[in-house]
């Protein structure tokens, strides 16, 4: 978890492959959603789109419905879920009722003028979704996915007005989840200013690796 903009999707790609479990993201599952223009599509861009978000009940049902397929039986990594304390609860009782439990938390912690700078250059895939950045993390070829050669673009919730409403929704909603799983002893703390390899070169003593 942590604030839009503090790297999670990014991190998220290289631990989840170094874990050897799939890397979910209801971020990445809603644009998914959003791409296709599916009816589900249309209802969930109403509030992506205006930095607001997805109602939990619906949230929790297409999450849970993910972690439900196969490739999931032996573990994964969440990333943007949970967001509230809401669908934290209901997390928590989907996995005692799999007989599963969450390992650990890693909250990614990061200024806020460093989060205004992220988002106003972040470019992201159209295709795979990796993350980039106009002046700290450019592609190889302007405009071109590294990965896939999808088409980058920037997100219309990391305009800076949405961005602003993004970090009040995060500071009202989410940001109690850091209590909530410091108290269960779950939560590791990372600072995440720097490079995304000197962010992972914190994170990865953290789980023993
Ligand atoms: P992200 O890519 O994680 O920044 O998510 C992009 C947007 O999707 C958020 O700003 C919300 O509008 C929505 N979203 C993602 N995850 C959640 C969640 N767990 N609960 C509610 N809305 C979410």
């Amino acid at each position: 978890m942590g604030p839009p903009g503090a790297g999670k999707g990014t991190q998220a790609k290289d631990l989840s492959a170094r874990l050897g479990v799939p890397h979910i993201s209801s971020g990445d599952i809603f644009r998914g959603e959003m791409a296709v223009g599916t009816e589900l599509g249309e209802q969930l861009k109403k509030f992506v789109n205006a930095g607001q978000l997805v109602p939990d009940d619906l949230t929790t049902r297409i999450v849970v419905k993910r972690l439900g397929q196969a490739d999931c039986s032996k573990g994964f990594l969440l990333d943007g879920f949970p967001r509230t304390l809401e669908q934290a609860r209901s997390l928590d009782a989907e996995m005692l009722q799999d007989g599963g439990k969450i390992d650990t938390v890693l909250y990614l912690d990061v200024t806020p003028d460093l989060i205004a700078q992220r988002m106003a250059g972040r470019r992201m895939c159209k295709k795979c979704g990796a993350s980039y950045h106009t002046v700290t993390l450019k592609p190889k070829t302007e405009g071109a996915c590294d990965r896939c050669g999808g088409e980058l673009y920037h997100r219309d919730d990391d305009r800076p007005e949405t961005v602003k409403d993004r970090l009040r929704v995060y500071a009202e909603k989410t940001a109690p989840l850091i209590g909530y799983y410091d108290q269960q002893g779950l939560l590791r703390r990372v600072a995440a200013d720097g490079t995304p390899a000197e962010v992972q070169a914190r994170t990865f003593p953290l789980l023993g690796l």
